[in-house]
């Protein structure tokens, strides 16, 4: 059935990987999807395949860190469909780095996007979703260096505790507008971004390329590497009928690497 006939969806991030998968996965349930990216060639290679599908999408490149951007975001969706129903703030980044070498320039720019773009986006889409009156949900990328730190990756664990902190406290403020606040938390998806925290942690540890991404994925206890489809399922259902009585939650989808 397609539960999100007539929603509106905007996906941050959504030019590959995880993004690109949620995109799908909420075309398939009938939704309008807004695919954000900073990279053009990405975003309307996905527009490109929604269109295939028979599903209806348009590109918006903009920075999520951007508040004018976020802003333009928002209401292009309105002009182009008149309401914004579901925010999924997907975009982020990874660096592989020992704590003791980040700079403030690898700290700024790290929380700049997976926090600050995060929450640009959450204020946004809600003060659309308030004037609207009628609910929404909003969507995060969190992850499971959210719910623990991992080493070498220190500001990585550190922003995604932020987003999962954020996630909680926006939930109780905006609750009574009948507004839902959730987030996914991956575990070792096989996506571009692995693969660069792979090469990153292959050079610093002198391995093979492929081996620390092996050796991630082989912690989950139902034995196979993540697919960003996967993820894109559990999404699906915070964005559909069966998630509105969820709110405030980080959501764990990793097969079982860590427990909360
Ligand atoms: P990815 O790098 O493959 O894709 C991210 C997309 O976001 C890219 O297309 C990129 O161009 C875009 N992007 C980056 N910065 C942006 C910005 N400032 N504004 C707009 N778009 C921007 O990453 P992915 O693996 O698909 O991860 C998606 C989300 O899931 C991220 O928030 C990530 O932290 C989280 N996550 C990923 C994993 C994993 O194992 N891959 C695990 C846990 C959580």
């Amino acid at each position: 059935m397609r539960v999100l006939r007539g929603k509106t969806a905007i996906i941050t991030g959504a030019g590959r990987g995880i993004g690109r998968a949620i995109a799908l996965a909420l075309v398939r349930d009938g939704a309008w999807v807004c695919v954000n990216d900073v990279r053009r060639e990405l975003a309307e290679s996905v527009v490109r395949e929604i269109a295939k599908e028979g599903g209806e999408s348009f590109s918006f490149i903009g920075d999520v860190t951007d508040e004018e951007a976020v802003g333009c975001l928002v209401q292009e969706c309105v002009q182009q469909w008149g309401h914004v129903d579901i925010l999924v703030a997907n975009a982020g980044i990874a660096q592989v780095k020992p704590a003791l070498e980040l700079t403030v320039q690898d700290w700024k720019h790290m929380l700049e996007v997976n926090v600050l773009g995060v929450v640009l986006c959450n204020v946004a889409a809600a003060k659309q979703m308030i004037r609207q009156g009628s609910g929404g949900k909003i969507i995060n990328a969190c992850s499971i260096a959210g719910q623990q730190g991992f080493d070498m990756l220190s500001h990585y664990s550190a922003s995604k505790f932020a987003v999962r902190g954020w996630t909680q406290a926006f939930a109780k403020e905006v609750a009574s507008y009948g507004i839902t606040v959730n987030a996914y938390c991956p575990g070792i998806v096989d996506t571009d971004m692995w693969k660069q925290i792979d090469e990153e942690f292959s050079r610093i540890n002198k391995k093979a390329g492929g081996e620390t991404f092996r050796e991630y994925a082989a912690r989950a206890l139902l034995g196979r590497p993540e697919t960003p489809e996967d993820v894109a399922k559990l999404v699906r259902f915070l964005a559909g009928p069966e998630g509105d009585f969820i709110t405030g939650q980080s959501i764990v989808v990793d097969g079982g690497i860590v427990f909360v």
